[in-house]
């Protein structure tokens, strides 16, 4: 019986040290920068637009001198996302925006090292973003690269960018179907896992106040397909 209230105890103390961190984490980040837009409206906003991009019904909004004028004073991006370098996947065409309504991050095969991790992690902190996308897409060359160098080279030192992808062309080795896509899909998911290995990111996604989501651009029919959260 005493052993199973020192527990209760325990437990109570830990809840309360766990809740602490996260309310100290949020008044952190609150006090840096108040949120552009509620995370669901970000994301919705950026699924509209891909649907106008798909349909060929662009608005180019926010892309006028007056928005110039007013973006020149301060940027408030509500979105953040982490692309390909392809030239075939602008995040700002795809999701039919324009100025200062996306924060950018482009490096070939999405990878996230600590230079993309600090830059996505400035959008939320200092701008108010509240969703980040990573966003892989199919056929992508680092990827291809990747998955042919694991096959043949294990070993041999290949670069950063392909050491960055060779956990993801690892773990989807042996999964069937397309070792392209596969590891395409994974490595957007390990990714976003990357990211949320950030405490005061990761605090904010388990309070609602921050979406990280993972997309693959399809290259023919310029949709955006959403993988589970
Ligand atoms: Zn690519």
């Amino acid at each position: 019986m005493l052993q199973s209230k020192k527990i209760f105890a325990r437990s109570l103390i830990l809840l309360a040290i766990a809740a602490l961190s996260v309310a100290a984490a949020r008044a952190v980040i609150a006090a840096e920068h108040a949120p552009t837009m509620p995370p669901a409206q970000a994301l919705q906003l950026l699924l509209d637009g891909n649907q106008r991009f798909i349909a060929g019904k662009l608005e180019h909004p926010n892309q006028t001198p007056e928005r110039r004028t007013e973006v020149a004073k301060g940027q408030h991006p509500f979105a953040a996302v982490l692309a390909c370098s392809d030239s075939r996947t602008p995040p700002e065409i795809i999701f039919d925006r324009g100025l200062g309504d996306i924060f950018t991050v482009r490096v070939a095969g999405n990878v996230a090292d600590k230079v993309v991790i600090e830059s996505l992690d400035y959008s939320v902190k200092h701008l108010g973003v509240r969703v980040v996308m990573v966003l892989g897409h199919r056929r992508c060359g680092a990827v291809i690269a990747a998955v042919e160098g694991h096959e043949g080279t294990a070993d041999q030192d290949v670069g950063p960018m392909l050491t960055e992808l060779r956990p993801a062309v690892a773990d989807s080795r042996n999964m069937p179907g397309d070792p392209v896509e596969n590891a395409v899909r994974e490595n957007v998911l390990l990714v976003m896992k990357n990211l949320e290995g950030s405490v005061e990111l990761s605090a904010m996604v388990k309070a609602g106040d921050l979406k990280i989501v993972g997309g693959i651009y399809d290259l023919d029919t310029g949709k955006i397909e959403m993988l589970k959260e």
